[in-house]
């Protein structure tokens, strides 16, 4: 069974992630939309939230399912028998970043491949943090996260 993890804060899920994610739907037996829990880091939706919304967005694919977990990916990949960890690379800079934690990763548990998918063009500016500043700022963001976003 070809197991995937796709990491990361989604603070809120976006648009950007949503097509990453139903991208590789059809590539794995299981998607597990993993919410990093960082205790040091502050988040405008808290996990309930950011859960709910991952959960709405993907209620109608039965092997994507939601979880969190807290300390390292590789070692939350490990613990669930996860192959793959699954990034989206929007823009260079990404690619800079993405590379040295899947070179890091690799180093932990070559055992665990990262994969890439680039992002459409119509989505590659589009990311939690400027959503999360619209949102301050009393702007509409419906054009930037899933049509089920529950927090609009
Ligand atoms: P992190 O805090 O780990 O960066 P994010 O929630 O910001 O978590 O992103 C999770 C993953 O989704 C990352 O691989 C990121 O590159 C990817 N991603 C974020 N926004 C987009 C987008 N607009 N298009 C494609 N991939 C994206």
């Amino acid at each position: 069974m070809k197991v995937a993890v796709f990491p990361g804060s989604f603070d809120p899920i976006t648009v950007g992630h949503e097509a990453i994610v139903k991208r590789a739907a059809p590539l794995f037996d299981k998607i597990i939309l993993a919410i990093g829990v960082n205790s040091s880091k502050k988040y405008m939706f808290t996990l309930e939230q950011r859960m709910e919304a991952l959960q709405a967005c993907f209620k109608d694919y039965d092997h994507v399912v939601v979880d969190q977990y807290e300390g390292l990916t590789i070692e939350y990949c490990k613990k669930i028998n996860a192959q793959y960890i699954l990034r989206g690379l929007r823009i260079a800079a990404d690619f800079e970043y993405e590379r040295n934690i899947a070179l890091m990763n690799r180093s932990m548990n070559d055992q665990v491949e990262t994969l890439f998918l680039i992002s459409q063009p119509e989505y590659s500016a589009i990311t939690s943090t400027v959503v999360r500043d619209i949102l301050r700022n009393g702007g509409d963001i419906s054009q930037f996260v899933p049509e089920s976003f529950p927090f609009k």
